[in-house]
């Protein structure tokens, strides 16, 4: 997957647009813009709009300013307070023609304004424009976090999550288990199959293993080249192990070919970590002893899991 090219992709689902205007006609209006390009949400509070833009998470705001229980600007400016929200970009649309309201606007966090009667032309181009510019920031958002080429999380992601699991942990005193992964032999089915099919190749285990983990705080990330890991809170030497197991399982199910290795396909070596962490302490150890373990797995053959479970000394 290319995430530059998705940017322009057809397939992918409707901007979601949240129009806010007391008056049901101007909301009618704006309604018969967009309606084909857009998947439209209406509202004709404040209150309601804010509860709406928590649910839907719009992509873009078209707001009115003059509204009878909270105005536009109030609105915009709790928006912009609200870290989950506030990068939803909103553009005000009024019949104000004052220079100081549009002022005001800005100051609140707008990105744009409209002027009311609308201009077809217009709003539709400046739409256009911030639908846009919200789209590229999204996708740039979801690049510092996501692999390009298997679509999964990153390092960068792994290194953040594995702190704030572990001092969840920590705070809980319950076990939290690291999987690292590595494939057998990757060099060799480089040399011989080509560099094309080892991305391919990345992408089906990366795809499967994603497939592995059923609960929402697993994470699986791809941790260096070809190698994965799976940071598993909540779970003890006994899960971790199966989960481990059943990765090993999905991936002789994808049964990708590979004549260097000894089994005909391509195979990886788990090392697994488990520990309950303590306060003051930081996830490295946690990670070393995944990697030492991960080491005599494929000093053994490959192909295999090792384990180690250990105290973790504050
Ligand atoms: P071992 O069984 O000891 O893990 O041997 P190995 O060959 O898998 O390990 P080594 O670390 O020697 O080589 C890793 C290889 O992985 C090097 C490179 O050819 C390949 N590789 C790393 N990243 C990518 C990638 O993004 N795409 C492709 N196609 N190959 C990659
Ligand atoms: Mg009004
Ligand atoms: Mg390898």
């Amino acid at each position: 997957m290319n995430q530059i090219f998705e940017l322009f992709k057809t397939d992918m689902p409707k901007p979601k647009l949240l129009i806010i205007d007391d008056q049901p006609l101007v909301i009618r209006v704006l309604y018969e813009l967009f309606k084909i390009d857009c998947e439209v949400f209406m509202s004709t509070s404040g209150e309601d709009a804010l509860k709406k833009c928590q649910e839907i998470k719009p992509d873009l705001v078209l707001l009115d300013i003059v509204m009878p229980d909270m105005d536009g600007y109030e609105v915009c400016k709790r928006l912009k307070s609200n870290e989950d929200l506030s990068d939803i970009p909103v553009i005000f649309v009024t019949s104000s023609d004052d220079e100081d309201d549009e002022v005001k606007c800005f100051d609140a966090g707008a990105v744009d304004f409209i002027k009311k009667p609308v201009n077809a032309v217009i709003t539709r181009s400046r739409v256009n424009t911030h639908l846009r510019l919200k789209r590229q920031s999204d996708l740039f958002k979801s690049m510092a976090l996501f692999d390009g080429l298997t679509g999964i999380a990153n390092r960068r992601h792994f290194e953040s999550s594995i702190h704030l699991d572990w001092l969840q942990c920590a705070r809980e005193q319950t076990p939290i288990s690291l999987l690292l992964m590595d494939i057998d032999h990757f060099k060799q089915f480089n040399d011989y199959y080509g560099h094309q099919a080892g991305d391919q190749c990345l992408q089906k285990v990366a795809k499967s293993l994603s497939t592995v983990l059923g609960r929402p705080y697993d994470l699986v990330a791809r941790y260096g080249g070809e190698e994965f890991a799976m940071i598993l809170p909540k779970t003890n030497y006994e899960g971790a192990q199966y989960i481990a197991q059943n990765s090993i399982k999905t991936i002789q199910n994808l049964a990708v070919p590979h004549s260097k290795s000894s089994t005909g396909l391509v195979t990886f070596s788990i090392g697994i970590a488990t520990t309950i962490p303590q306060y003051k302490t930081s996830p490295d150890t946690l990670i070393a002893e995944a990697d030492k373990a991960l080491y005599k797995a494929k000093e053994n053959g490959r192909n295999q899991i090792m384990s180690v479970e250990f105290n973790c000394i504050s």
